[in-house]
């Protein structure tokens, strides 16, 4: 890793279960603050797709909705890290998940002399969080989110941010998985909170509301946690 990269003046993690709007809200923080997304999901998938080694060793772990091995993820996440545009500053969705992600991220960030601005939970009930994985797509090119119910392209069939009509649904993104997902979300990345209520930077948003309230709410906190 090449370290001297990165200068990321501002770390923000999005902490919540799946479905919670993580990555809805990383897009929409993005587009407001010029942060980075950067989703350990989304790398991981990218390296399924690519049949790179750790793409071969996630691939089932994934699709059995448990978690990729700590290794892994963190070595992904650091490489990703170390590149140039997240000298504009990143927002962590889906990462860390475990205590073990959460100590390398601390390592990682204090070689570098930056700080954790923020570690944002997104408070959801099961029931929801079923309900939004199931109608979850997303836009095969841009990659911009959607749910059959609750966001819902302008024109039916297109998406809204590039005008594509290419839309895909995750293989893990069904009823017996999102279970497995949950439980591990209990197990292995709930006690985070009490990580980060510890180092006193956990903020809390009631994320059952509507996208744009809670937009707004996270907007709040990040100004606050980068000024
Ligand atoms: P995560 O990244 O936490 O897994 P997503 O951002 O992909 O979650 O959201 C899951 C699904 O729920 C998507 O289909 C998204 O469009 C939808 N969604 C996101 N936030 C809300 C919300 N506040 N209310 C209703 N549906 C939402
Ligand atoms: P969601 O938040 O909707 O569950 P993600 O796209 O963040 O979805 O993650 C999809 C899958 O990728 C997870 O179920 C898990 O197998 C793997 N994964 C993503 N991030 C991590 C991580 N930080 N640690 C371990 N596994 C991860
Ligand atoms: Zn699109």
């Amino acid at each position: 890793m090449n370290t001297d990269v990165i200068t990321t003046p501002a770390v923000l993690i999005l902490l919540g279960p799946p479905g919670a709007g993580k990555g809805t809200q990383a897009r929409m923080l993005e587009d407001a603050f010029g942060l980075v997304q950067l989703s350990t999901g989304d790398l991981l998938r990218a390296a399924v797709a690519a049949g790179t080694d750790a793409g071969k060793a996630a691939k089932a772990v994934m699709e059995a909705g448990g978690l990729v091995s700590d290794e892994i993820v963190i070595a992904i996440l650091r490489d990703r890290l170390g590149e140039a545009d997240c000298a504009k500053g990143v927002i962590l969705d889906g990462f860390p998940r475990t205590t073990v992600q959460a100590e390398a991220l601390d390592k990682l960030l204090s070689e570098t002399g930056q700080k954790i601005n923020a570690a944002v939970s997104l408070d959801v009930d099961d029931a929801a969080m079923v309900t939004r994985i199931s109608g979850r797509y997303t836009c095969g090119n841009c990659g911009e989110g959607y749910h059959d119910t609750f966001k819902t392209p302008t024109k039916a069939g297109v998406c809204d941010k590039c005008g594509s009509t290419d839309f895909k649904r995750r293989a893990d993104d069904n009823a017996e998985t999102v279970g497995q997902r949950l439980a591990a979300y209990h197990e292995q990345t709930a006690p985070l909170i009490a990580y980060y209520s510890d180092k006193g930077v956990l903020k809390s948003v009631d994320a059952m509301g509507d996208i744009d309230a809670i937009a707004k709410a996270l907007g709040a906190i990040v100004e606050t946690a980068t000024t």
